[in-house]
């Protein structure tokens, strides 16, 4: 009878999930003294890969896989998040339909498309469940009232797919993350004085937490291309390794053996400390789970979307 219940609790356990994690601005570039990914300590990184999240790491291996992918899709110039974003979440090369890569917020033009298109619409479509795991808020919609930004690609993807925006009382229940893992942010502005940062490995463990629920766990963290940019002081740098280091050791730590992760982003910037600015170096796909093989044939950013939505 044991076996039994063993085999019936071993069927259950076998439930699916994908968990992505976008990271923006990291390339895959060659370890070096600039790279802050080479420099700074990653302890569950180097325990998974070998080594530093560089180059010298790209393996393909049974449930692992590190490849470096391309991000410029063929259009001149460093590649860019508001086409870079609409190039990840609806699969289409989308520097080359608005001509050249555009910085933060998705050309106007594309902004039907992606609400169309994109992975999470396409999923519910398809009858599985999306959780997008970033908290928006009240401070979010306050800026955007006033138009002090605009909504990013996937905040337009959730809103073309009926995906509800997580707020404030998924993030006290642990359903939520902020952009820049921790909280912190958040926390220092006074906008969550009861909620105190939390560690980057109780954020990977909350993602993880999700996907026991949600088919599709999708994550944006924009503190590594803040870094990169030298906007999070002289150790943003050092912090945005640590914490991406941490968030991925808490989600090893605590992922269903059926699930998989898959971390990739829209350009370099972080990888080079050399530089303020995006560089053209590809980007890491990462996939760490059962389902890793069907990463194993993606070669640019816009080949991502189609290969999560054939596994889930
Ligand atoms: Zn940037």
């Amino acid at each position: 009878m044991a076996g039994i219940i063993g085999e019936l609790c071993g069927v259950v356990n076998l439930r699916m999930a994908l968990i992505f994690v976008f990271l923006d601005g990291v390339g895959l570039a060659r370890a070096a003294l600039t790279n802050p990914l080479t420099v700074n300590p990653s302890p569950h990184l180097r325990a998974l890969l070998g080594g530093p999240l560089t180059l010298e790491q790209a393996q393909s291996g049974v449930g692992l896989l590190l490849r470096p992918i391309d991000a410029a899709l063929g259009v001149p110039g460093p590649p860019q998040s508001g086409t870079g974003h609409v190039a990840l979440l609806a699969g289409v090369n989308a520097p080359a339909m608005h001509g050249r890569h555009q910085p933060n917020f998705p050309p106007v033009a594309l902004r039907p498309l992606l609400a169309e298109r994109s992975l999470f619409r396409r999923a519910l479509a398809a009858g599985r469940s999306v959780a997008f795991a970033n908290v928006f808020p009240p401070i979010f919609y306050e800026a955007v009232a006033r138009r002090r930004i605009r909504p990013s690609a996937s905040v337009l993807a959730a809103q073309g797919a009926g995906l509800p925006l997580r707020g404030l009382a998924e993030l006290r229940a642990g359903q939520a993350l902020s952009w820049d893992i921790t909280g912190q942010a958040l926390y220092a502005r006074g906008e969550t004085p009861d909620l105190p940062p939390i560690t980057p490995e109780q954020a990977g463990a909350c993602l993880a937490a999700l996907a026991r629920t949600y088919d599709l766990v999708f994550f944006e963290c924009f503190f590594t291309d803040l870094a990169g940019h030298g906007r999070m002081g002289a150790n943003g740098p050092a912090e945005a390794v640590a914490r991406v280091d941490g968030l991925i050791g808490g989600l090893l730590a605590h992922m269903n053996p059926a699930d998989t992760l898959l971390l990739t982003s829209d350009h370099g910037n972080l990888e080079d400390s050399s530089t303020t600015v995006h560089t053209e170096a590809p980007v890491p796909l990462l996939a760490v789970g059962p389902a890793t093989r069907a990463f194993a044939m993606v070669e640019r950013i816009d080949q991502i979307a189609d290969a999560v939505l054939g596994v889930l």
